[in-house]
């Protein structure tokens, strides 16, 4: 399903072509793609928010089984399930890489974004940015694992939460339902707060079933204040809300490559005193490293994390991700390449 013009997902824009199957390079791999998940940022990407290098197939939740190896690629047998993530590569020379944060290396290339993705049946990647995939999970319950669930693990690590405080998740889908499982078994004695928009009430049904200790609607109170806030929403407004209701040097944050800009100006009203006075802090995640998708996916397994997935054939594509803009997935959207 190859994007070749950005549109508005309504006019369906992915289209299913048939093209050669890619040869991998001597250090890559190449994956015959079993499932692939359905992420925001494809719609960010469709839509023209985020510019990707266009025709593209685009994907970075990939689940599939090592099918060939470059004349240099040794770290993986033939057969091997792997999943690849938003990362796809990066310098590794330069301080930020030196330092383990190659996702903010100025050669960063997104998967699916720089290079092809997982919208297909094949892909090609470096072995390095390649994970083995715990046998617990099936093929669509580890793609969400990918991004979802590793960004949010990054968002959660950087939220600085310690056991026994309060976090506030606002938005509730393919991230934060991953997120809520991890603190909980991370964080035993810390309550989980979830804000979503009013109407979204399944996605509150799904927060009470995952141990939320309070559910609500944005702009409401909730019994305590929070200590530490991850917004997971394409939206202004939960940011003013989270930092409204944030707790005394608390610290917000921001699980979103982008934010809408057409609300921009009626909803991103930060007000000194209410929403940044006394040390509150607002912090954005920037996808992955190669570490958190390391060291999330074992941790997912011992857990256990338990997606909650929606599975649509690769073709219907474009209906997912209209139904992902619509807020009308439960869970995770995933695309399987043979059902
Ligand atoms: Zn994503
Ligand atoms: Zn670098």
């Amino acid at each position: 399903m190859i994007l070749k013009k950005a549109a508005p997902i309504e006019q369906k824009p992915l289209e299913l072509e048939d093209l050669p199957i890619p040869q991998p390079g001597p250090k890559q791999i190449r994956v015959k793609i079993s499932a692939c998940g359905v992420c925001h940022t494809e719609l960010d990407e469709i839509e023209g928010r985020l510019q990707a290098k266009l025709p593209i197939i685009l994907g970075h939740e990939i689940v599939g089984r090592v099918e060939s190896l470059g004349s240099e690629a040794a770290k993986y047998k033939l057969g091997d399930r792997v999943g690849i993530a938003w990362i796809n590569s990066a310098c590794g020379k330069c301080y930020f890489c030196r330092e383990g944060n190659e996702n903010l290396c100025a050669e960063f290339q997104g998967t699916g974004c720089h290079a092809n993705g997982g919208y297909g049946e094949y892909t090609v990647v470096s072995e390095d940015f390649a994970y083995s995939i715990p046998a617990r999970f099936s093929d669509s319950e580890a793609a969400p694992l990918l991004c979802a669930g590793a960004i949010g693990y990054r968002a959660l690590k950087l939220a600085n939460l310690q056991d026994g405080q309060t976090l506030g998740l606002f938005g509730f889908g393919a991230s934060a339902h991953i997120v809520i499982q991890t603190a909980k078994n991370k964080y035993p004695n810390c309550k989980v707060f979830v804000f979503t928009r009013p109407q979204q009430k399944e996605h509150q049904n799904l927060a009470r079933k995952l141990g939320a200790d309070w559910v609500g609607a944005t702009g409401d109170t909730p019994p305590e204040k929070p200590a530490c806030a991850i917004d997971f929403t394409p939206a202004w407004k939960p940011v003013v809300e989270a930092m409204r209701v944030l707790e005394k040097g608390g610290r917000l944050v921001i699980n979103a490559i982008r934010k809408e800009e057409s609300d921009k100006e009626t909803l991103l009203k930060l007000d000194y005193p209410a929403h940044l006075w006394l040390e509150k802090e607002i912090k954005s995640v920037a996808n992955i490293t190669k570490t958190d998708a390391e060291d999330f996916l074992p941790l997912a397994a011992e857990i256990p994390i338990v997606p909650e997935v929606q599975e649509f054939d690769l073709e219907e594509a474009n209906e997912a991700l209209i139904l992902l803009k619509q807020g009308k997935i439960q869970g995770a959207g995933v695309l399987k390449m043979s059902r």
